[in-house]
C-alpha cells in the first residue's frame, strides 16, 4: 500500500513516500523557505543504490507550489516512484495538537478540520501550518483518504493526577489548560519496538522513553500506554532542549516582564528560541558542545551536566511513578548517538536497577534495537532508532484498512 506522509510547517514541508508493506521510505523530501528568498526542494529517492538526491533552487511561493513540485518529482520519468497520483491510497498528516478531542489517528473530514482549527489557540504556530498542508493535499490528491495523526494523541491516556496543573480549576474547565505532551508518535513508535524486542505483552510492559532530539521529552509508559510525560501545555516544559529552557520556576517569566520590561513576545522568544543549550553555550547542536567540552570549555561542560542531570531527575521520578520498569529507552539524534549523554544520565542509578555497560554504551547502536545495560542491571537500557514518519504511515494504513 502506497502512503504519503506530510509534515507541513509554516515555511517548510517534509514528506515521505512509503510502500508500507516494506516498512521503508521509497522517497523523502524537504521543501524549505516557502515564500522566502532562497526557497528550494531537496528530494531523495531510495529505489536505487546508492540513493539519488535532487536539489532544486527555485521560487516556491506557497505550500501549493511546494507540494506540486513534490508531485512532479514523485512522477518524474527518470527518478519517479509512481506513475499516477491515484496510486497514493492515503496521506498521513502530522498534526501537532489534537487537544482532548483526538486520542487516535482520524480520517479528515470537514468536521475534523474545524476541530483542528478550533485548537489553534493551543498551538498557534503549528496547527495553522498543518491545516494548510491538509488543504493543499486534498486539492492535489482528491481521491486519497486524508488522515490526521496527532503528536498529542499517545498521551491522552494520562490520568488527571498527571495532566492537571494546580491552578484554579476553571482554567482547566474553561480554557483547557493542562498537560498535553508532545512527540507522541515517536514515544509510541519506540514503545512498540521495545515491546516487540522484550517479547512481553504490551499490557505488561512498563517503559521510560527518552526522545532527545532538538526538542526533548521523556515519557512514563505503563502497560504500553503513556501515563506521564515531561512536555506540558506546550513543548516548552520538561527537559533542557536545543533552544528551549525546559522546566523553570513559573515566576521567572513574571520577573522578566515585571522587572525587566520584556513583552510577552520577547519572553516567549527568549524561552523557546534563545535558551536551552543555545542560551547556556551559544550553540544548540550537542555535537559542537561535546567537542568544546573535550577541549576543556567550562560552559559546554556545565551545559552537558545540566542537560543530563535533568534527564536523570525525570528517570528517577518515572521509576517512582511506574514502580517497576522493564526498560529505559533512548531515541532521536542525541539519544541514539551521544554515549556521553546516556552515560551521564544513567550514572549513579544502580539503586534504581539501572546501570550501563560502558563498552556497549560507547559502541552505540547496531541495528534497530540495541541493549546497552550492564549484566547486573535489572532494567534493560535500549537504544532504538525512532521513525515518526513510518509510524504515521503505519497508523494511516491501519485506519484506512
Ligand atoms: P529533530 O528533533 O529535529 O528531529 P534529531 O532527532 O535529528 O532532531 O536530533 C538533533 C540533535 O541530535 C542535535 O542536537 C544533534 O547535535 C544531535 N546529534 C546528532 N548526531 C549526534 C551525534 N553523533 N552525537 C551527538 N549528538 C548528535
Amino acid at each position: 500500500m502506497k502512503i504519503l506522509v506530510i509534515n507541513s510547517g509554516s515555511s517548510s514541508i517534509k514528506y515521505s513516500f512509503f510502500d508500507v508493506s516494506e516498512r521503508k521510505a521509497l522517497a523523502t523530501g524537504l521543501v524549505e523557505k516557502i515564500g522566502e528568498a532562497g526557497s528550494r526542494i531537496r528530494h531523495t529517492v531510495f529505489t536505487s543504490e546508492p540513493a539519488t538526491e535532487v536539489v532544486r533552487d527555485l521560487v516556491v511561493e506557497d505550500h501549493h507550489r511546494g507540494l506540486q513540485l513534490m508531485v512532479d518529482l514523485l512522477l518524474d520519468a527518470r527518478i519517479g516512484v509512481i506513475e499516477s497520483p491515484s496510486e497514493i491510497m492515503a496521506i498521513g498528516h502530522r498534526v501537532v495538537h489534537g487537544g482532548e478531542h483526538f486520542s487516535q489517528p482520524t480520517v479528515i473530514t470537514a468536521g475534523v478540520m474545524k476541530a483542528i482549527k478550533a485548537l489553534i489557540p493551543l498551538a498557534p504556530l503549528h496547527n495553522p501550518a498543518n491545516l494548510t498542508g491538509i488543504e493543499v493535499a486534498i486539492d492535489l490528491f482528491p481521491q486519497a483518504t486524508q488522515v490526521a495523526v496527532f503528536d498529542t494523541a499517545f498521551h491522552q491516556t494520562m490520568p488527571p493526577a498527571a495532566y492537571r496543573y494546580a491552578i484554579p480549576k476553571q482554567l482547566y474547565e474553561e480554557q483547557a489548560i493542562r498537560v498535553y505532551g508532545f512527540h507522541g508518535t515517536s514515544h509510541l513508535y519506540v514503545t512498540k519496538q521495545a515491546v516487540a524486542h522484550l517479547g512481553k505483552p504490551a499490557a505488561e510492559t512498563n517503559l521510560i522513553t527518552a526522545h532527545l532530539g532538538n526538542g526533548c521529552s521523556i515519557t512514563a509508559v505503563r502497560g504500553g500506554q503513556s501515563v506521564d510525560t515531561s512536555m506540558g501545555f506546550s513543548p516548552l516544559a520538561g527537559l533542557i532542549m536545543g533552544t528551549r529552557s525546559g522546566d523553570l520556576d513559573p515566576a521567572v517569566p513574571y520577573f522578566l516582564g515585571h522587572s525587566l520590561g520584556m513583552s510577552f513576545g520577547e519572553i516567549d522568544k527568549l524561552l523557546n528560541k534563545q535558551s536551552g543549550l543555545l542560551g547556556l553555550t551559544g550553540q544548540n547542536d550537542l555535537r559542537d558542545i561535546e567537542e568544546r567540552r573535550s577541549q576543556g570549555d567550562a560552559d559546554a561542560k556545565l551545559a552537558l551536566e545540566m542537560y543530563a542531570y535533568r534527564i536523570k531527575k525525570y528517570v528517577g521520578a518515572y521509576v517512582a511513578a511506574l514502580g517497576r520498569v522493564d526498560a529505559l529507552v533512548f531515541t532521536a539524534g542525541v539519544g541514539q548517538h551521544s554515549d556521553a549523554v546516556r552515560a551521564l544520565a544513567c550514572s549513579g542509578l544502580q539503586n534504581l536497577g539501572i546501570s550501563l555497560d560502558i563498552e556497549k554504551n560507547r559502541a552505540g547502536p547496531s541495528g534497530s534495537v540495541t541493549e546497552i545495560q550492564a549484566q547486573d542491571s535489572t532494567v534493560k537500557v535500549l537504544i532504538i532508532a525512532t521513525n515518526e514518519e513510518l509510524e504515521i504511515a503505519i497508523q494511516t494504513v491501519e485506519l484506512v484498512r
